[in-house]
């Protein structure tokens, strides 16, 4: 439908577009209910300008455009896309920036997923998600039958150019993807999948489609997405193989990076899933490990943001994030303790709600069984106390 639209972009056909962004935000409300995202989020009514700056890169006899789609400075949200083919990531990833700001940095290569060059009348193809190593380039040249040494040298500097592309800030980078049925998808991280090795977690939910998911190198936004109910791969970044992906390059310099991969076509699914990832709570003392809560008791979030977590008198963790999750009536979230600290399992957080402000601690109950506690699979239930 969006495909089509963008070849027919006459005026009849305009109305039909804006209509469908319409119903793109409506579906997105009605999202909020269904799958319990934030409650609020950010600045959803405001509308950004775009600022769009092209520039191009000679390789060999092409030159490929490297498109930064800008609607406002907000430095927390960057977004990429390398495959030209996946028309609908890259149309819904405008639609979020266009209400989020931010910016969106996307390869310009004819509508293709795998860019094609010549160099001295020889023709070379290579896969742009393959780019980000040496490894990786040489491998997607020999797939595509066409290695040569001069290539790879050439591919690597249009990676580099294609990386000072992203700003420098800590933001989580998104990278947006489209697949086809069956071929890529949660499944193949799960026990017995093609890349089960590459993963150090993964969260599958029944009632997802498959093809719908997460990959991500960084604990914090996996338990987010898992707090969400969204099927997600936690990348383990030091077994994962070097194909020269963007996630592989992100998560060997150990910064933030999420793939959102859905189904090509499925606009709204894309946009709820944009939506989770964004804003993602960053760790606030790097030796710390992150946890999910749940909140079942009817709480304000508000009431306790920034907490410190205590451990008799001795602060031990943070809080990091509270949002309310309508899809399933609990506040849910974020938390860091000190990974010096033992967390079994039973370890419990209690909640104080005092007239003096609220108060988090740490207590160990030595009337129940210590065994593992696997915060990458288990949830914290908050216990409040008035
Ligand atoms: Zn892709």
């Amino acid at each position: 439908m969006l495909l089509h639209l963008l070849i027919f972009p006459d005026y009849s056909q305009r109305i039909m577009y804006m209509l469908k962004t319409f119903f793109l935000l409506i579906s997105f409300t009605v999202g909020i209910v269904c799958f319990g995202q934030q409650k609020v989020f950010t600045k959803v009514t405001a509308t950004y300008r775009l600022k769009q700056t092209e520039t191009y890169y000679r390789l060999g006899d092409r030159k490929i455009g490297v498109v930064t789609y800008k609607y406002n400075k907000n430095p927390n949200i960057v977004m990429i896309n390398v495959h030209d083919d996946e028309i609908t990531s890259i149309e819904v990833s405008k639609q979020v920036l266009r209400k989020t700001g931010g910016t969106l940095i996307k390869l310009k290569n004819d509508s293709s997923r795998l860019v094609r060059f010549k160099l001295d009348g020889v023709a070379y193809t290579f896969d742009p998600n393959r780019m980000f190593s040496e490894t990786g380039i040489i491998a997607s040249l020999r797939k595509y039958n066409s290695y040569s040494p001069e290539a790879v040298v050439k591919i690597k500097a249009f990676a580099q150019f294609v990386l000072g592309k992203i700003p420098k800030t800590s933001a989580t980078l998104i990278a947006l993807h489209n697949n086809h049925i069956g071929d890529y998808s949660i499944n193949s991280y799960d026990n017995k999948g093609e890349f089960v090795s590459d993963s150090r977690a993964t969260y599958i939910d029944s009632i997802r489609g498959t093809d719908d998911f997460f990959l991500t190198t960084d604990d914090i936004v996996y338990n987010k997405i898992r707090g969400y109910g969204y099927n997600v791969t936690l990348q383990n970044n030091f077994a994962a193989v070097d194909d020269g992906s963007l996630s592989v390059y992100y998560g060997k310099r150990n910064r933030s990076y999420v793939n959102v991969e859905t189904e090509h076509g499925k606009p709204e699914v894309q946009f709820n899933m944009l939506m989770t990832v964004i804003n993602s709570p960053k760790r606030i003392n790097l030796n710390y490990n992150v946890y999910n809560y749940e909140i079942g008791d009817s709480v304000e979030e508000k009431k306790f943001k920034n907490l410190k977590i205590y451990f008799s008198n001795k602060p031990v963790g943070n809080l990091l994030s509270a949002y309310y999750a309508q899809g399933y009536r609990k506040v849910i979230g974020q938390l860091e303790i000190d990974n010096n600290f033992g967390v079994f399992s039973n370890t419990d957080v209690f909640l104080f709600l005092k007239n003096s402000g609220a108060q988090m601690e740490i207590r160990i109950d030595p009337t129940r069984e210590r065994k593992s506690f696997d915060r990458l699979k288990e949830t914290f239930q908050i216990i409040v106390r008035n």
